[in-house]
């Protein structure tokens, strides 16, 4: 069985979410179901609440593949995502995992390579390369900008992504959900938990998903600390993006 769950979070970015969601109809090999989670809104008649679920509604009209959207209880809870993944987690069954964040994107090989890989070496993970864009934040400039590819060769801090890499939902069972921890960075702390339990993973090699950073220059200054720490043999487990 390969079948995929494709858990997108999502939180007042209909315009984002639309291309997100167009690029994983778009794959080539396509997901078995799609599930959209907004993170809570305590805005009263939110119109960009309000543009999100009439944006899916229109994406299920276009689709076969099963396609849900579910919206938290409660406040905006600025978690990078969690409470949504989890709750992706609890709603879908495929044995395969991938997530997408709202103002990311897909090529359309991303799931295709990696079930590949994944398959072909038996592994329980697998990462795929990243493409990173900026966008500024003082927002003088809307327009998103080539910043950097990233292409790890093995699981590293700096070099995963939540909407990089597919996993078999059973490690979720056996080592916990999203945010166990309380980390900053619950996409390398969750990978951790999976990398110490020994467990196989695989690197497709192919720049397959398109990051978006708000804060380029900080991302920058992070990704060049920690690498010169690894050269050193060092981790730097807390560094913002
Ligand atoms: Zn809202």
């Amino acid at each position: 069985m390969n079948g995929v769950a494709a858990i997108l979070s999502t939180y007042h970015r209909p315009h984002e979410l639309d291309r997100a969601l167009a690029s994983v109809l778009e794959q080539t090999v396509k997901p078995a179901e799609i599930v959209v989670v907004s993170d809570g809104c305590d805005v009263r008649n939110c119109e960009l609440c309000a543009n999100t679920a009439y944006l899916i509604a229109a994406f299920k009209q276009r689709t076969q593949i099963p396609l849900t959207h579910y919206q938290l209880p409660g406040a905006h809870r600025a978690d990078t995502g969690a409470a949504c993944r989890n709750y992706g987690l609890r709603v879908t069954s495929s044995p395969w995992i991938a997530y997408l964040d709202d103002d990311n994107w897909w090529e359309p090989t991303h799931l295709e390579t990696l079930l590949n890989v994944a398959n072909g070496s038996a592994a329980a993970f697998a990462l795929s390369g990243i493409k990173i864009w900026a966008v500024s934040e003082t927002d003088r400039f809307k327009d998103e900008v080539y910043l950097m590819d990233i292409r790890p060769r093995r699981p590293r801090h700096m070099q995963v992504d939540s909407s990089s890499f597919l996993h078999e939902r059973r490690l979720i069972e056996l080592y916990g959900p999203w945010g166990a921890t309380g980390a900053v960075d619950q996409d390398w702390e969750i990978i951790s938990r999976w990398l110490r339990a020994k467990e196989a993973w695989a690197v497709t090699g192919k720049l397959t998903l398109n990051y978006v950073t708000r804060k380029p220059l900080k991302f920058l200054a992070c990704y060049a600390k920690n690498r010169m720490m690894q050269m050193f043999g060092l981790e730097l487990h807390r560094c913002m993006k």
